[in-house]
């Protein structure tokens, strides 16, 4: 077997804190808000949202956890030897021209997959032909997200085929909702209805071994009706509601907080032009301090002139162009500031002036692109 390994690089003195305690905590709330005995599927693509996804999957295989879903194949390798009582659920549908091996592996190790075409099923069932492996396939049903999803006659005609296929077999039927993070759900119950119409025609209710699955976080915490047999749950698993919401039903607590120290302070006098561009001229005498990351460490150059830092109590804000990998953090009314110092880049408390909320704000995106951005070199630090 090809194996899918590189050699890691880690910046030790980037210090991404990941706390068990949130994120099990953030889990155990999200599960009391679904009826008894409904799976819990925790979503860990993108490097578990930037957490660290060996990290993340190490904190929650003890977990009253289900499923470890991830996009990829790849993923789905790469964290099966950590784990031994969950399943892995891909999202990426099964294609025909994929590696044969890759279908081989994915049924001896039980992985779950969806499948979107009679080719890929015929694909399947060719590469399993004889063995006495069983592929466990699911189906992404169009309800409205227009992504990924079959049209339900589509979908009929693929079970159809599934249920012909001795080496495959129907083993979850799904939709993703657009618009559940909103604060208008019509649309969302919208795909509700046409989803749970599929289930009627199709009769899948009547399968006990098909696992029927829809809710994302919001849908978990705003849409109970839509929880099903499992909920899959990324982004609230993390700590954060997919947008700030008012009066949430859980407390969620961010699990996540990046620093960095301080590499030097320099001043300025005042009308020295700061970094690349010369976008930020300081009109009095200022105290810098550089701190080793920038965008190739995933902090932002929209970031320049505007992001702000916490240094202990205080808030520092960033001058200049954010530059690959340092930037300068204005820390003149700072009392107290030293070299070696950490500095907080994203704070793990919602209200803090450098929340994940906070930057998505000021980088006019959303927090999942803000927790996402932190590169794999930063060094995971669990506690
Ligand atoms: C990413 C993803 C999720 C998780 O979404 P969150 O909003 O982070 O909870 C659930 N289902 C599918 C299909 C996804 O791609």
């Amino acid at each position: 077997m090809r194996l899918y390994r590189s050699q890691r690089f880690i910046r030790p003195d980037l210090e991404c804190h990941i706390s068990s305690k949130a994120l099990k905590h953030n889990v155990r709330n999200l599960k009391s808000l679904c009826k008894d005995g409904t799976k819990y599927c925790a979503v860990v693509k993108a490097n578990a949202y930037g957490h660290g996804i060996a990290e993340v999957v190490n904190i929650l295989k003890t977990e009253d956890v289900d499923f470890f879903a991830v996009n990829s194949f790849y993923e789905a390798l790469h964290i099966d030897t950590l784990i031994d009582r969950q399943s892995i659920l891909i999202f990426e549908a099964v294609y025909p021209s994929q590696p044969r091996e890759q279908i081989l592996i994915s049924a001896e190790r039980g992985f779950h997959c969806p499948v979107a075409s009679a080719d890929a099923v015929n694909f399947i069932q060719d590469v399993l032909e004889g063995s006495s492996h069983v592929f466990n396939a699911h189906l992404n049903i169009e309800t409205g997200m227009s992504r990924c999803g079959l049209d339900q006659n589509e979908a009929q005609t693929l079970i159809d085929l599934i249920d012909q296929a001795p080496n495959v077999r129907l083993a979850g039927i799904y939709t993703h909702f657009a618009t559940a993070d909103e604060v208008e759900l019509d649309y969302a119950y919208e795909q509700l209805r046409r989803f749970e119409d599929f289930l009627g025609t199709a009769s899948i209710r009547k399968r006990k071994d098909v696992i029927i699955h829809a809710s994302n976080s919001a849908a978990t915490i705003k849409m109970p009706e839509a929880n099903f047999d499992m909920v899959r749950c990324g982004i609230s698993m993390y700590g954060y509601y997919s947008r700030p919401m008012t009066d949430p039903p859980i407390k969620l607590s961010p699990t996540m907080k990046l620093q960095a120290p301080i590499a030097r302070l320099k001043h300025i006098p005042a009308g020295h032009s700061v970094s690349y561009g010369r976008s930020f001229v300081p009109y009095r005498d200022t105290v810098a301090a550089i701190v080793p990351l920038g965008y190739a460490d995933g902090y932002w150059r929209c970031f320049s002139n505007k992001a702000p830092m916490m240094v202990g109590e205080h808030v520092g804000k960033v001058i200049g162009r954010v530059c690959m990998d340092q930037l300068l953090l204005d820390v003149t009314d700072v009392p107290g500031v030293a070299v070696g110092q950490m500095v907080t880049i994203i704070d793990d408390k919602h209200d803090s002036p450098c929340g994940g909320y906070a930057l998505a704000d000021l980088a006019e995106t959303i927090c999942y692109e803000i927790l996402t951005s932190v590169h794999a070199h930063v060094s995971r630090i669990v506690h």
